[in-house]
């Protein structure tokens, strides 16, 4: 383990407010300081400090805006604030700080307790970004360690398919056309597991989004899906919503996806609608008019790879849900599916509205 003493910036135009600052941490840290919002950039690249003690008010910046700057580098931060300015505190962790304190109860144990607690958040977010991008690596290598053989796998059964009609017996050829379908339905499989993997990143950009413009990309996608099974989609009105483009389009096309396959006699009828429960929330509904789900499976359903309905039916791998799941939390949602009234599934999920 490094023993080496931690270095930390304290960035503060008021020297007297600098001093005392330093003179309260002791002799544990190395110190470097920075007058400015200009300075505390600059010393952050070369110095490479442990942690940034941040000053709400700054000359040509505002504390807040720093830490907003130098949050992408994941290094400790401490805000400290003025007297009564809660707010600042809150938008300060917004913007990446892990800890504040408030100047006017500022005291040796108190700046020195919020430092470790600091340490030891950026420590933990270090050690699962390692962890989520070791994930991603992993699956991006796997994916395609698998992915281009069975690519060419499907092309040479598409040519033997080709050349052996009038000269395999039948059975045979069914062999072969059957050997290519399943080596199909594994190259969808770890798109599948891919798209699972990248839906919701930490670094996805959050904002006002058209939820009725997501939901009719989503439906463009599926064109050839609603053709096949003679569908129709309806889209209501639906508001803006704060989230991740591609990953509510994402989420709205796994849930059609499902209702237009998971259908009975009757072609699919499947309608996307909202409703307000409160200014800040809203509850999007998908709802179809297939097989239904059982109650006793109405939660596992949302676990990765968990299928009710079996392969021979229909076709999946049981990860379209997961996703849905995943990307819902990421909004601060929950999802669910309750029974239709004239049968069929309505599934359910929550999300904020765009201010
Ligand atoms: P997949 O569709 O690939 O099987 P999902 O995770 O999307 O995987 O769905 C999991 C299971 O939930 C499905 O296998 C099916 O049994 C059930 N399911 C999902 N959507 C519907 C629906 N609209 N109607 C009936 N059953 C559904």
């Amino acid at each position: 383990m490094d023993e080496s003493p931690k270095r930390l910036l304290v960035v503060d135009d008021d020297m007297v407010d600098r001093t005392s600052v330093i003179r309260l941490l002791g002799s544990r840290y190395t110190i470097n300081e920075a007058k400015n919002g200009a300075e505390a950039i600059e010393a952050s690249q070369t110095l490479r400090p442990d942690c940034v003690l941040v000053d709400y008010r700054l000359p040509d910046m505002d504390g807040v805006d720093l830490v907003r700057q130098l949050a992408p580098s994941r290094v400790a931060m401490v805000m400290l604030t003025g007297g009564g300015d809660e707010r600042v505190a809150v938008d300060a962790m917004k913007a990446g700080a892990y800890d504040y304190v408030t100047k006017n109860q500022l005291d040796a144990d108190r700046l020195n307790a919020a430092i470790a607690r600091a340490f030891d958040r950026s420590r933990l977010e270090r050690r699962l970004e390692e962890t989520r991008q070791e994930l991603e690596d992993f699956v991006a290598i796997t994916s395609h360690d698998l992915r281009s053989p069975l690519t060419t796998i499907v092309g040479y059964l598409q040519i033997v398919s080709q050349v052996a009609e009038g000269v395999l017996p039948e059975q045979e050829r069914q062999f072969v056309d059957r050997s290519r379908d399943l080596a199909d339905g594994l190259i969808d499989m770890i798109d599948q597991l891919i798209q699972h993997t990248k839906t919701g990143r930490s670094n996805a950009r959050f904002e006002a989004i058209d939820l009725r413009e997501a939901a009719q990309i989503a439906v463009e996608r599926l064109r050839d899906a609603i053709e096949n099974s003679q569908g129709a989609v309806k889209v209501e009105d639906l508001p803006a919503v704060n989230g991740v483009q591609e990953d509510l389009v994402q989420l709205l096309q796994n849930l059609i996806a499902n209702a237009l396959k998971f259908h009975g006699d009757a072609p699919p009828r499947i309608r996307v609608f909202a409703d307000s429960v409160s200014d800040q929330e809203l509850v999007v509904s998908v709802e179809d008019n297939g097989i239904g789900i059982d109650a006793a499976h109405r939660e596992e359903i949302f676990a990765p790879l968990k299928r009710v309905h079996g392969d021979a039916e229909f076709e999946g791998h049981g990860l379209g849900l997961a996703t849905c799941r995943k990307i819902v939390q990421q909004h601060g949602g929950r999802i669910w599916v309750e029974p239709a009234p004239a049968g069929g599934s309505i599934f359910r999920f929550t999300i904020a509205q765009s201010e």
